[in-house]
């Protein structure tokens, strides 16, 4: 299955080593792919084989886009996941992201350049499958990252000192939610918080905008902006987006549709991370009081 090291421009050394290498390649757990600067497949070991359910790749026989063509389809996101492969190309930068499959696998995947003996630049490729991992910071009804993930991941981006754009933090509240479990049955209050999840993954724009579904019908959205963008349209756009759902629901009154309540902050510089949830929170707890389907701003800590 696997191609053999020793066909490699990059393999000078004996057989015998090569084999050792091919051996070693072929007991990791790891996806490994070399690709050269013609876009040749150099090498490719057996878990990668295996991860993509794909034959063995005749060693340096095929063009890499060929291959491409072969496993894109299995992807959640096929045409971001082509374009990094093209960008890499023309580019010397090491790379790390992550790859989500159709049928729920999450990877991820590692590339580093590195030079041939020809001075031309080859690329090594390594998936790993992180699924598991991934799955106790997932929120599985809504796709969304848990609470897990928030308690890891709020404290730094609210207390990083680093940057010059504005930090928005929101809690989001979905109202007279148990009124609607009681009204609706509990299958259409996780249809509802399904669709919720949805509305606020589009209202992402920027690859480290942060999104936690944190409880029941609470979510946290973090994200960083320029100084012109402003934080309360940015995040009435979501509570509109859920108002345009006109979801009916006639225990929340006077709308009678779903409806949510946020609390928000803003701030540049880094803050505590309790503290800015704190103020937030009292934040929501105001827009609640004050007739919830609003948000409310934080006041300073
Ligand atoms: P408020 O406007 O003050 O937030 O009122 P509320 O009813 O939304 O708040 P409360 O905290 O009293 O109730 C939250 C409800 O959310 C209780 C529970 O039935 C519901 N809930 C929590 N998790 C889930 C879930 O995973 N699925 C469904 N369908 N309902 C959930
Ligand atoms: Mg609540
Ligand atoms: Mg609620």
């Amino acid at each position: 299955m696997a191609q053999a090291l020793s066909s490699s421009p990059l393999m000078s050394s004996g057989e015998a080593e090569c084999s050792i290498f091919e051996r070693a390649l072929d007991a990791l757990p790891d996806g490994v792919l070399l690709v050269d600067a013609r876009r040749k497949i150099i090498y490719s070991n057996s878990a990668f084989a295996r991860y993509w359910n794909i034959p063995g790749i005749p060693c340096g026989s095929r063009d890499d886009r060929k291959t491409l063509a072969m496993v894109t389809d299995q992807l959640v996101d096929p045409a971001g996941f082509v374009a990094e492969v093209e960008r890499l190309h023309e580019s010397l930068e090491p790379s790390e992201d992550e790859l989500r499959f159709k049928d729920g696998r999450v990877f991820s995947r590692r590339s580093v350049p590195f030079c041939e003996l020809d001075n031309t630049h080859a690329r090594i490729w390594i998936f790993s499958d992180v699924t598991e991992a991934r799955s106790a910071t997932l929120d599985h009804l809504t796709g969304l990252r848990n609470r897990l993930a928030f308690s890891r991941e709020f404290r730094p981006f609210v207390e990083d000192t680093g940057g010059e754009y504005i930090r928005s933090v929101a809690i989001m509240d979905v109202d007279n939610f148990k009124k609607y479990n009681d009204l609706y049955g509990h299958a259409a209050g996780d249809e509802v918080l399904r669709q919720i999840g949805t509305i606020l993954r589009s209202h992402l724009h920027r690859a480290d905008d942060l999104l936690f579904r944190i409880g029941g019908e609470e979510f946290v959205m973090a994200v960083r902006t320029d100084r012109d963008v402003d934080a309360h349209s940015l995040f009435d756009a979501v509570r509109t987006s859920i108002t345009d759902l006109q979801q009916p629901h006639s225990g929340n009154p006077p709308y009678d549709q779903v409806t949510a309540s946020l609390g928000i902050a803003s701030f540049v510089g880094g803050r505590d991370a309790n503290g800015v949830f704190r103020t937030v929170d009292e934040a929501l707890y105001r827009a609640k009081s004050e007739g919830r389907n609003r948000i409310a701003l934080a006041r300073p800590s």
